[in-house]
């Protein structure tokens, strides 16, 4: 790290413009991007030059920059904007070129030696080599959106469009570069996320380009669309994608199509664009259960294994908690599983499950819902009671007190409000709720016998 910004340093001394902080915006990159990405793409990624309205990335080649561009450029730039407000475009400059260079040479750069965005569509289209079906693991939820894209590879336009749906992180993109991968080789394939396509047809009109734009996606004979629901409430983009959509169609190209909901369900999107994608094949990608997680963190330990030439030191009673724990989505189940592998090796020692729920406290905790019932029967039990006495009307001490932190908790950790919150403790007037978070936050911060009484519900709820 502190090479890194030593070098930036150096690169910077005659610059007038830093403001830019490279190791925060990396760090912030890491964050938003997840560490798969980012440890794959983004953290290769060097800050060059900063000007008033740009800034130049270095990349180390040119298939690296294609590939960034067309998957995470948007995101970027709205990212480094946060750290510099008056950032309008990015440009790159790749060091495979300029690896004789000196930083002389970086000084002096000019814009004829700064490879500039290619608006080339030719760039967008990448597959991604290692998303392919050797790697996706079937198991139940995935199981016919797997048979179908497989399918589709043996036997082009037999159903056509194939439409898979399913929530984030749960495969989608891998199936659809699976697909494309599969293909490639005998057809012409072409693979573009909807935000993409929306770019392309953006700049083409700019451009006053829009016959090489739609020649360009008419002609591939494999067409595959990522997140289509990204065209909801863009009116002239689906004008555009419907007539793509048609002219493809008519000439017996494949269409595959990925969103985050069936085509029905596409709110403002226009009636024949909904019926045009629901008349081929429509599969769905659910939640994986817990058998289909075991065998991805397994698999990935695999590879981690054998990329690492050496042994993960993961048990199995690990394997099971975090499959177990992890309830929202694959890409989130291979983050954690990241995490726990680095941390590992870092400390060279086999983890137990305490370890892990500590490595992994902020991302199990954020899913967990904490609910009013789950709080009045923590904290009913851990004071002995029932949960009729806590909630009844007597006043006695020893009944108001863990009735008042049992309200004390619902405000702060339920988004219920106040009314609400009275209503559930047998339909007590918000003002009574109230005082209890009063009297509760006042004798939490003098008191620490109900300070640590706190701390440790609030650790059951979490913990449970
Ligand atoms: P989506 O496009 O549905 O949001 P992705 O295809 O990007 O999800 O998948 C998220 C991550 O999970 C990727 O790293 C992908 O390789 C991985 N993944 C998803 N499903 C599987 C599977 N069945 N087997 C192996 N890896 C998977
Ligand atoms: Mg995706």
């Amino acid at each position: 790290m502190e090479k890194k910004s030593l070098k930036i340093k150096e690169v910077f001394t005659t610059e007038e413009e830093k403001t830019i902080n490279w190791v925060e915006v990396q760090a912030s990159f890491e964050r938003s991007f997840g560490t798969e990405v980012y440890s794959s793409w983004l953290k290769n990624i060097s800050l060059l030059k900063e000007f008033n309205d740009y800034i130049v990335l270095g990349v180390p080649t040119r298939f690296f920059r294609d590939w960034i561009v067309s998957r995470y450029l948007d995101k970027i730039l709205e990212q480094v904007k946060t750290f510099k407000l008056s950032l309008n475009r990015i440009e790159f400059k790749i060091s495979e070129d300029s690896k004789a260079n000196s930083n002389e040479d970086l000084k002096s750069l000019d814009s004829t030696k700064i490879t500039e965005i290619k608006d080339s569509i030719l760039n967008y289209n990448r597959l991604n080599p290692n998303l392919n079906f050797d790697n996706f693991i079937k198991g139940s939820s995935n199981e016919i959106a797997l048979a179908s894209s497989k399918k589709i590879c043996e036997q082009i336009s037999r159903y056509n469009p194939l439409y898979i749906y399913g929530g984030v992180g749960l495969g989608k993109t891998h199936l659809l570069n699976a697909i494309g991968i599969e293909l490639q080789e005998k057809n012409n394939v072409m693979f573009i996320s909807a935000e993409r396509f929306m770019y392309h047809f953006i700049k083409s009109i700019k451009k006053n380009d829009m016959v090489n734009f739609k020649d360009f996606f008419r002609k591939s004979s494999v067409f595959i669309i990522d997140d289509i629901q990204f065209i909801r409430g863009k009116e002239g983009l689906q004008e555009e994608f419907f007539h793509t959509f048609n002219s493809l169609i008519e000439k017996n190209s494949q269409i595959i199509i990925s969103a985050d909901r069936p085509p029905m369900k596409l709110d403002r999107v226009q009636e024949r664009i909904k019926s045009r994608l629901s008349g081929g094949l429509i599969v769905d990608i659910d939640t994986p259960d817990l058998d289909l997680k075991t065998k991805i963190i397994k698999k990935r330990l695999q590879d981690a294994e054998s990329q690492f030439k050496e042994k993960c030191n993961i048990s199995d009673d690990v394997i099971n908690f975090i499959a177990q724990e992890s309830r929202t989505n694959i890409r989130e189940l291979i983050g954690v599983l990241n995490r726990v592998i680095a941390f590992s090796r870092i400390h060279q020692k086999e983890l137990n499950i305490s370890d892990c729920k500590n490595i992994l406290k902020d991302v199990f905790n954020q899913a967990k819902i904490i609910t009013v019932d789950k709080i009045q029967n923590t904290v009913s039990n851990f004071f002995n009671l029932s949960l009729g006495e806590m909630l009844s009307q007597r006043r006695s001490r020893p009944l108001a007190r863990p009735r008042q932190i049992a309200m004390y908790l619902a405000k702060k950790m339920t988004t219920r409000s106040l009314p609400e919150i009275g209503r559930r403790f047998a339909n007590r007037d918000h003002t009574t709720v109230i005082h209890a978070v009063k009297t509760i936050t006042r004798l939490s911060e003098k008191d620490e016998e109900m300070k640590k009484n706190i701390n440790q519900i609030k650790y059951l709820l979490l913990e449970e």
